[in-house]
């Protein structure tokens, strides 16, 4: 397929063809005086957009809200939620636009605005995203797909000097999202709430025969029962749930608003709002300023995924009246979950094998860190030198040096019994444990430069974080620990 140029996508919107109930129709509400302040050419890639056109008036056109995407059906989702554990009601898109859908060369992509003004389903709120929130998304999807973690994706970002009122008076922007759909559980919970189970059905066929058509087969012989993919859909979503938890905890990441309507229904990382990569590592850190009680803190991640699925489960409940095979299929989470965490936290200590007795050993290691507050990221990436001998860098990200030491030893006596060659075990820790994340002191950088109208930061982390494995030299200062100043920075749900 040769790239196209925008007028080229072909976008439809497959979500506009649900019943009217499900959205709203209506236009974006473009900034005043748009400056397209970075764009992705890998998320253009897949839907087969030329480079070329990223700098072209019609880019800027289309995803600062100006002019709809050719072919697109512009319209705001509703959803509803549970929000810190508590019933929310309706929500929806209230500040997000739904364009319409491109087919790329490896299956569709929805591209929606975010930051594109008021809809239905603002509330409260001014139906804007500022700056500092927009920047902070875009670098974080690309940052977790770099580290292999589902996400979606983003295409670009406009920014202008149209003022929004937060704590401050800051900027609006426009930041373009990509995902091969944004219906979160809280898309389910909005139906089921209101007792509608013909669209709940509706949506989850949607759902079913879109993205997960392995749904509806049935064992060989047999014909599938009414209900029987209903409950797939829900062993489906748990699992990559389940998958995603894991991944989630490998790599030191916390969401921060784990509401339900933040969760994806296909188990990518949704929503970058208050999340942060873990500077210091504490079991129980909480990312999210707004969080008082660190209901979403980095250790409760995978438990409170769990409560999210219970509500998905809940409203699928309603098609499903078999609620015992419904909690069968819940109760698999636990299992898919450990098994992955093990592979991957194994895969990070460099075992060849996840042993029983390397429970004790990681937690050891998450202990000590946390006692420590070692920085996540370079405790992980040390590792590889520390086993090879030269342990000092990674015995001075710990006060207590002999207790880390000590912990050494075990790892490189566990190594022996592997029995595989040294190079062969560091070499597979490099592939695994980043150098390069996106600390919350490097997002800051970029947004202060962003501020100035300067988006070298935001390319120079780009470039750094698709790649967050491989050391670029030149580049030392984004691996190294945290400036004092880093830990003054907060974030909040103030977005
Ligand atoms: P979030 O916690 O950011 O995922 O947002 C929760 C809900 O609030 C969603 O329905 C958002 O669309 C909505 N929302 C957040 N910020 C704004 C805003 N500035 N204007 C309108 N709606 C907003
Ligand atoms: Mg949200």
């Amino acid at each position: 397929m040769s790239a196209l140029s925008l007028t080229e996508l072909q976008a439809v919107n497959s979500f506009a063809a649900l019943p009217a109930a499900f959205y709203t129709r209506l236009a974006p509400q473009g900034l005043n005086n748009p400056r397209l302040l970075h764009a992705n050419a890998d998320a253009a890639a897949l839907i087969g957009l030329d480079p070329a056109a990223l700098s072209t008036p019609e880019f800027l056109d289309v995803f600062s809200g100006a002019r709809p995407l050719p072919g697109g059906d512009t319209l705001a989702a509703v959803y509803s939620g549970h929000q810190f554990g508590v019933w929310a009601g309706q929500l929806g898109d209230g500040r997000a636009h739904l364009l319409g859908e491109v087919q790329g060369p490896e299956g569709g992509w929805e591209l929606q605005l975010k930051g594109s003004g008021m809809t239905p389903y603002s509330r409260m709120g001014d139906g804007r995203a500022v700056l500092r929130s927009s920047v902070r998304e875009y670098l974080a999807s690309e940052a977790m797909h770099g580290l292999g973690v589902p996400t979606t994706r983003a295409l670009a970002l406009v920014v202008s000097d149209d003022p929004v009122m937060r704590e401050t008076v800051e900027t609006a922007a426009i930041v373009t999202r990509m995902s091969p759909s944004f219906v979160r559980f809280g898309s389910f919970e909005h139906w089921s709430s209101r007792r509608q189970p013909d669209m709940l059905k509706t949506l989850a066929d949607y759902v079913i025969d879109r993205y997960y058509p392995e749904c509806r087969d049935a064992p060989a012989g047999e014909s599938p029962a009414d209900t029987a993919p209903y409950i797939n859909l829900l062993r489906a979503v748990t699992r990559r749930t389940a998958l995603l938890m894991a991944d989630w905890q490998a790599v030191g990441f916390c969401h921060g608003v784990m509401n339900t309507d933040n969760m994806s229904i296909l188990g990518l990382t949704l929503d970058y709002g208050p999340y942060g990569f873990m500077d210091g590592f504490r079991l129980g850190h909480v990312c999210n300023h707004s969080d008082s009680e660190g209901r979403y803190s980095w250790n409760r991640q995978p438990s409170v995924a769990l409560w999210n699925l219970y509500r998905l489960g809940g409203s699928l409940h309603m098609l499903v009246q078999d609620a015992d095979a419904l909690r069968a299929v819940l109760d698999e989470f636990e299992a898919v979950f450990t098994r992955a965490f093990h592979d991957r936290m194994g895969a990070k200590m460099g075992l060849a094998a996840w042993l029983p007795e390397d429970e004790a050993l990681l937690d050891d290691l998450l202990k000590l860190m946390d006692a420590n507050q070692a920085d996540f990221t370079l405790t992980w990436r040390r590792l590889a030198d520390a086993v090879q001998g030269r342990r000092s860098a990674f015995e001075d990200l710990f006060i207590d040096r002999p207790a880390a030491s000590a912990w050494l030893d075990r790892l490189v006596a566990r190594h022996a019994q592997d029995g595989r060659l040294v190079q062969e075990t560091v070499a597979g820790m490099n592939r695994v444990n980043p150098l390069y994340v996106l600390r919350n002191h490097l997002a800051e950088q970029a947004i202060r430069a962003a501020k100035t109208g300067d988006a070298s930061e935001i390319d120079t982390l780009m470039k750094l974080l698709r790649n967050p494995f491989v050391a670029q030299e030149g580049y030392e200062r984004y691996a190294t620990l945290p400036p004092d100043w880093a830990g003054g920075i907060e974030v909040s749900c103030s977005s």
